[in-house]
């Protein structure tokens, strides 16, 4: 297998050439950080989007969903307190004429002091019989060194941004010693904010007072409409809106792929609750979000909490659950504990109430808010890197179609009811009247999943190809259909084919891919 940045490159290949993304404008040379869905790709990413809104909004009757628009009332974002405070801390080197986020230079300079301490660990596990780790930790004096000097540089980090102290945080990039990783020099220019939002112009006439942005998040759509939605579906406290839809950022670090990108998708859902019970349902949801992934059947391991050490301006508790990204571990989902930070500031600028009436207790109050917040282009890559097989056959594998000693193939092990396509129709050869019959079967089953036909080359060829799409089963029609009407049924991951009446496929696919099966272990 190879390593893990090989790998990386691999997996960005394949998505091209096996049509799940393209760049944009790739005939112009590309538009930085922003990706195109292909044929496959938009398929794969609907099916994730579903699988996510059926969870919270079909299984949840207190969760609802509205789609709200990408322009809103510019005052929208002075009350959410982006145009002030959705900013980024920016560094140039001088030298390489990159420009870096502050933070992720520390953040990643604190990553590789936590390495060496895993080192240490997996050093010492190595020498020891029965190796307490915890007692390791805690006890080592070259790992207590290291752990002091990350709480000293967290610490510090922490003060510099609550305080808004720019020039604290280049010297906390100067005493690191931190170094370009382009030009390999420690000539910064000074720290700068950056506000991330895009502004465009409402309106015919170029005046400041048409400024309009492209939001930032989806969060704020479901906020002004939180009235709305209460009354008119009846809503009782606690209760969710959900949302799913495009938000814009103008990064300034856009690198890794699909990982962070200018224009992308945003699954959240909002949960209005009672003050004062908000960090019960905070822990609630962590546990709900987890336990969604892991349904999956990406391993536990691949996923860990990580709580917030520098608070966004609106919350009062946050974490994320990252995700092990063949780059290593990043945020892909974050679970905030906004207060009534939002709806509060809503009331304040648009003088209009956003006041909920609780009938157990007779009293108005603004809700409280927890948020579930995930990256749908994110969980598109956890989910195709980690599907993502290069498969080697030591030996001859006679249902393998055509594998043979030494030859590879790559294999997407999609969860069956994502994959794109769920199933691959071939006629052995293309004569004979087999491409008739396997028509027929197509035609029928086309109704119930998304499937493919195709007759040209060989069937090994053609299996290979549904293997690289994560096709989780295909079905081959060859002379004996003709004779007692079975097809063989062909499994993705296994290889294995097995024998079923025609008028067994479609009961038994659907069955294989139905989604039903992952929603009832959440
Ligand atoms: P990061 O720290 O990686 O910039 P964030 O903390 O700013 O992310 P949130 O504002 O919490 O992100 O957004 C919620 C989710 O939206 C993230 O967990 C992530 O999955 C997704 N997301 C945010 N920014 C991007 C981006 N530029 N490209 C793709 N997905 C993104």
């Amino acid at each position: 297998m190879a390593n893990s940045e090989d790998l990386f490159k691999n997996i960005i290949s394949h998505a091209k050439e096996y049509g799940f993304i393209f760049q944009s404008s790739e005939i112009y040379d590309g538009l930085s950080a922003v990706y195109d869905y292909g044929q496959n790709g938009s398929l794969l990413k609907n099916n994730i989007r579903e699988y996510w809104w059926k969870a919270m909004v079909q299984l949840n009757e207190n969760i609802t969903g509205i789609d709200a628009a990408i322009f809103m009332h510019p005052t929208t974002w002075k009350a959410s307190g982006h145009v002030d405070a959705f900013n980024d801390p920016l560094i140039d080197n001088r030298d390489s004429k990159k420009r870096y986020r502050a933070d992720v230079l520390i953040e990643e300079h604190v990553a590789k002091i936590e390495a060496k301490i895993e080192k240490e660990v997996e050093k010492a596990a190595k020498r020891f019989e029965n190796f307490d780790a915890v007692l390791y930790r805690t006890t080592n004096p070259r790992v207590a060194e290291y752990q002091k000097k990350i709480d000293e540089i967290n610490l510090r980090f922490k003060t510099a941004l609550e305080t808004g102290d720019l020039a604290e945080v280049k010297q906390i990039i100067v005493d690191c010693e931190i170094v370009d990783p382009v030009s390999g020099t420690r000539n910064w220019t000074d720290v700068r904010q950056f506000n991330l939002m895009f502004s465009t112009q409402m309106g015919s006439v170029t005046e400041d007072a048409n400024v309009i942005y492209l939001r930032p998040e989806t969060a704020q759509g479901i906020f002004v409409n939180f009235l709305n939605v209460q009354k008119t579906g009846r809503m009782k406290i606690p209760f969710g809106i959900a949302q799913t839809g495009k938000a814009f950022r103008n990064e300034i670090v856009a690198r890794q792929f699909i990982f962070r990108m200018r224009e992308f998708e945003q699954m959240e859902m909002q949960y209005f609750v009672k003050p004062g019970t908000e960090m019960e349902w905070y822990n609630r949801w962590k546990e709900k979000r987890m336990n969604w992934h892991r349904t999956l059947g990406i391993p536990a391991e691949k996923y860990r909490f990580h709580d917030h050490l520098k608070l966004a301006h609106y919350a009062n508790a946050a974490c994320d659950i990252e995700f092990e990204f063949p780059f290593g571990f990043k945020e892909l989902e974050g679970i905030h504990s906004r207060t009534d930070f939002d709806l509060k500031n809503h009331e304040k600028f648009s003088g209009k109430k956003l006041q909920y009436f609780d009938t157990d207790d007779n009293q108005n109050y603004i809700p409280y808010v927890v948020e579930t917040s995930i990256g749908l282009d994110r969980m598109f890559l956890a989910v195709l890197s980690h599907s993502y097989k290069e498969e080697k056959f030591a030996s001859a594998n006679p249902s393998s179609g055509g594998l043979s000693d030494g030859s590879k193939r790559v294999v997407l092990q999609i969860p069956p009811f994502l994959a794109p396509i769920k199933v691959g129709v071939f006629p052995l050869v293309a004569k004979d009247g087999l491409p008739e019959k396997a028509h027929e079967i197509f035609n029928t089953l086309r109704y119930e999943q998304q499937c493919f036909y195709e007759e040209k080359d060989t069937i090994g060829r053609r299996y290979r190809r549904q293997d690289a799409i994560g096709t989780p089963y295909c079905i081959t029609i060859d002379h004996q259909t003709l004779q007692d009407n079975t097809v063989t049924l062909r499994d993705r991951d296994t290889m294995q084919q097995e024998r079923i009446n025609v008028s067994e496929v479609s009961r038994v696919v659907n069955e294989k891919v139905d989604v039903r099966q992952w929603l009832k272990r959440l």
